[in-house]
Parts: structure tokens; C-alpha cells; sequence
């Protein structure tokens, strides 16, 4: 196991820098424009795949480092370019990691690189989860399949939304309930191909920030996908809602009301990192008009009110990066997070990124609140970071009852 370390190597050091080189070079002059336009930035997707960071091998090769500081460093630094722009880098990550946790080998050798295609011909994948009436109550989830064993196909019916990608997915892995007795210990998640009869694309909506993300609702009538779309195969899917009924029979598998509230610990982390991303994004920007922008015959930061209020902004930043570090660290080394460790950071940073992109707003005056600097859209973007992959009241709930073991409602 590796020590915890606030020191990158030289081996991290040098891809940091080759990944900021990126964000510096190519996302961030590409940010305005692609957030004007509210469209997905292909020609930068195929930039990124030209250069090997749009690739499983590029995140296998981060998740795998055993101090658990690639994936947070990746992310802070494409994040640190684009919010919007990276999300529709790394969203695909989301559906990919999805099939390597649950597929068969089969299944991620057949799925996971068309989920990305190659630098000529880019694809992205979508992750389908979340539901109209089924966003932080996961296990109110509707939508349904249903095994018809003649054919040894799934048809699965049910609408989806605020799905990343949704819509414009080469592939799609939408989850889906197979026995509405088990909550979300009854559901399973499938593998729809784009151009499946009855998939397609609902509402695209129109958002406040990361507007270069596509986000959409996914509807799927009657779709029918081979068993062997089924993630894991049915023996195991048999197996373990097998399981899942002993222990409910037993009287300890009581329906999870809020499966939002199960454990996402270890990937959590990566959406602080993110919000640590455009956190010092905009904090720089704001460092730097601060000490340029003269009022009363001298810089602004030679006030107070405005070098203290970097000094928080900084603080907070570096204390976020801090708790996501450590969270990565212990996903990576198997440690026990016996104090909801994961969402703690992701919590903290998604607060800490609102709150500095804000403060950085208010630092640039007038010039902040327009878009001819980049704080107004970063401030939009970091929104969202207290509300995907579960909002930061569900983060509380999750920290307070580790912390309690208490039902805390
Ligand atoms: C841009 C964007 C991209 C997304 N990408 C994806 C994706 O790729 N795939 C996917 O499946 N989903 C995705 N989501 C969905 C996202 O995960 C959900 O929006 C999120 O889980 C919240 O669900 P909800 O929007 O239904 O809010 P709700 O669950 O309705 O919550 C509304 C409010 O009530 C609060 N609340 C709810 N329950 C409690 C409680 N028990 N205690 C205290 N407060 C509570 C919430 O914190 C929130 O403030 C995305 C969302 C957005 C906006």
C-alpha cells in the first residue's frame, strides 16, 4: 500500500503538466465559444483523442496509480480548462466505468471501445440512471425489464433523464429494475446500442452552466436488447437477486428508500477534484486582476477586503484538494471510509467552488458579471458540482449517519 503523500513524482509531475498543457492550449480557448454555442465540442473530443487523454487507457492508467492521485490530478487540471469542456471528455468515463464493474470480460472488450471509437471517428457513451421521478431516491426508479426467455432478450421500457451524453451515445448503459420487491438491490443495468428500434432522445435540455455537456432524456419504448447486453450475464443477475431475497426474507433487506445514500465513497473524489479544477480557475483570475486593477490610485488587493478574501478563497481551495486526495488515497489503498471520507470531500469542494467562483465574480466588479471574462461562465459551471453524483444534502445525510449511525431523515 502506498503512503499517503502530498508530493507528486516526477512520473505525476510530468503528466500533470502534459494534461495542463491541454487545458491551457486547446480547452480553455475553446470555452467561450462552446458554451455560447451549447453543443458538444467534438472537434476538441477528437483533439483529445489525437493526443491519448480521450482514451480507457489514459483513465486506466491514472485510476491504477497506487497513490491514488491520478484520477484527482486529471481531473483538476482538465476541469481547471472547461467544466463544460471536460465533461464531455471524461462523461464517457462515467458508462465505462459502469460496464468495468459490472460486465464480463467479453462484455468490456466488445463495449468500452466503441464507447470511445478512435481519434478518426470519436464516439462518447451515456450513463443512465436518474429518472423524472427517481434522482436522489434511486430506488423509485420505473423503468423496467423484462427477461422474455423465448427469445433471450430484454425489453425495457421507462424514461430516463439528465443523462450526460444521452441521445447522442454510441452506447448507452441504462439501469433498470428486474424485481420491484428488492428496491435498488433489484436493479440491473443493460447495454442499449444507439439505433436500438424504440431508444431515442427526449428533451435536450437548455442548462444554467457546463452548457457544453449534452444532457438529455433518454426514452426507451419497448426496446429489446440480446441477453447478452444483460451487464454480468444472468447467472450472475439470478444469483444475486437470489441473495438479495434470503436476506430480505431474513428481515435485514429492508427496501433502501434513498439509494443515492449508499456508498459511492470511492468515486465521489473525483467530482471534488473537478470542482477543484474550476475553483482555482477562477481564483486565479481573480489573483490576477487584483493585483492589476488599480482604484483610489492603487491595486485592489492592496485593500483588506480584497487580499483576504483571496487569502479564504486559496484556503479553501487547498483544504478541498486536501480532503480529495485523501479520499482517492484511501479508495486506492482499501482503507475503510468509517467517516463517509469520500463524500466529505466531494461535499466540501462542490460548496467551495460555488462559493470562490462567486467570490471571484464580486473581485472583478462589473467586469466579473459579464461574459468577456471567464469567471461569470465558471461560476454557472460550479452549480452543478452540488448537485451531480448526489446533491450535497444527500452528502450531508450520508456523512451524518456514518458519523451517527443514526436513520437520520
Ligand atoms: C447537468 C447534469 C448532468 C447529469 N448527468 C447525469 C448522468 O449522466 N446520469 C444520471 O443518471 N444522472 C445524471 N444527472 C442527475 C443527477 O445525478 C440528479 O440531478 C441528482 O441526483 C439530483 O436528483 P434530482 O435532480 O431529481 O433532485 P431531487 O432528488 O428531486 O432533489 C431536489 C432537492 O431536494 C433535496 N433532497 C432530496 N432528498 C433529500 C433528503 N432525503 N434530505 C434532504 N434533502 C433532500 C436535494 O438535495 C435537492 O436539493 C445529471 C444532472 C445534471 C443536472
Amino acid at each position: 500500500m502506498a503512503e499517503f503523500t502530498m508530493e507528486l513524482n516526477d512520473e505525476q509531475k510530468e503528466v500533470r503538466d502534459w494534461i495542463h498543457g491541454f487545458a491551457a492550449d486547446v480547452i480553455r480557448p475553446a470555452a467561450a465559444e462552446w458554451d455560447e454555442r451549447e453543443e458538444t465540442p467534438w472537434p476538441v473530443i477528437q483533439e483529445a483523442a489525437k493526443v491519448g487523454i480521450y482514451s480507457l487507457d489514459f483513465y486506466a492508467q491514472q485510476y491504477f496509480d497506487p497513490t491514488g492521485l491520478g484520477i484527482p490530478m486529471a481531473m483538476e487540471e482538465l476541469f481547471w480548462g472547461d467544466a463544460g469542456i471536460a465533461l464531455s471528455i471524461v462523461g464517457t468515463g462515467l458508462a465505462a466505468v459502469g460496464v468495468l464493474a459490472n460486465g464480463t470480460e467479453e462484455q468490456i472488450g466488445t463495449w468500452i471501445p466503441q464507447m470511445y471509437g478512435d481519434a478518426n471517428d470519436v464516439k462518447v457513451a451515456a450513463f443512465c440512471s436518474s429518472e423524472p421521478d427517481a434522482g436522489s431516491d434511486v430506488a423509485s426508479m420505473r423503468t423496467r425489464a423484462v427477461y422474455d426467455e423465448a427469445k433471450d432478450e430484454w425489453v425495457i421500457n421507462g424514461t430516463k433523464t439528465w443523462a450526460t451524453n444521452g441521445g447522442i451515445a454510441n452506447v448507452h448503459v441504462v439501469v433498470a429494475v428486474v424485481d420491484s420487491e428488492l428496491g435498488s438491490k433489484g436493479h440491473a443495468s443493460f447495454i442499449v446500442p444507439l439505433g436500438t428500434p424504440g431508444l431515442s432522445q427526449g428533451q435536450k435540455f437548455k442548462k444554467h452552466g457546463i452548457r457544453a455537456s449534452h444532457t438529455a432524456e433518454v426514452v426507451l419504448e419497448n426496446v429489446r436488447v440480446p441477453g447478452s447486453c444483460l451487464l454480468g450475464g444472468k447467472e450472475k443477475l439470478d444469483e444475486r437477486l437470489a441473495r438479495a431475497r434470503e436476506r430480505a426474507k431474513a428481515g435485514n433487506g429492508e427496501r433502501l428508500k434513498n439509494a443515492a445514500m449508499a456508498t459511492f465513497e470511492a468515486s465521489r473524489p473525483a467530482v471534488g477534484a473537478m470542482a477543484v479544477g474550476t475553483a482555482r480557475a477562477a481564483y486565479e483570475v481573480a489573483l490576477d486582476y487584483a493585483k492589476t486593477r488599480e482604484q483610489f490610485g492603487r491595486p485592489i488587493i492592496d485593500n483588506q477586503g480584497v487580499a483576504f478574501q483571496l487569502a479564504d478563497m486559496r484556503t479553501s481551495i487547498d483544504a478541498a484538494r486536501l480532503l480529495v486526495w485523501r479520499a482517492s488515497w484511501m479508495a486506492v489503498s482499501g482503507k475503510q471510509f468509517t467517516s463517509a471520507e469520500g463524500s466529505m470531500s466531494k461535499l466540501f469542494a462542490s460548496e467551495t467552488a460555488k462559493k470562490v467562483t462567486g467570490q471571484a465574480i464580486q473581485i472583478l466588479g462589473g467586469n466579473g458579471y459579464t461574459r468577456e471574462y471567464p469567471v461569470e461562465r465558471m461560476h454557472r459551471d460550479a452549480a452543478i458540482y452540488t448537485i451531480f453524483e448526489g446533491t450535497s444534502e444527500i452528502q450531508r445525510l450520508v456523512i451524518a449517519r456514518t458519523l451517527s449511525g443514526m436513520p437520520i431523515r
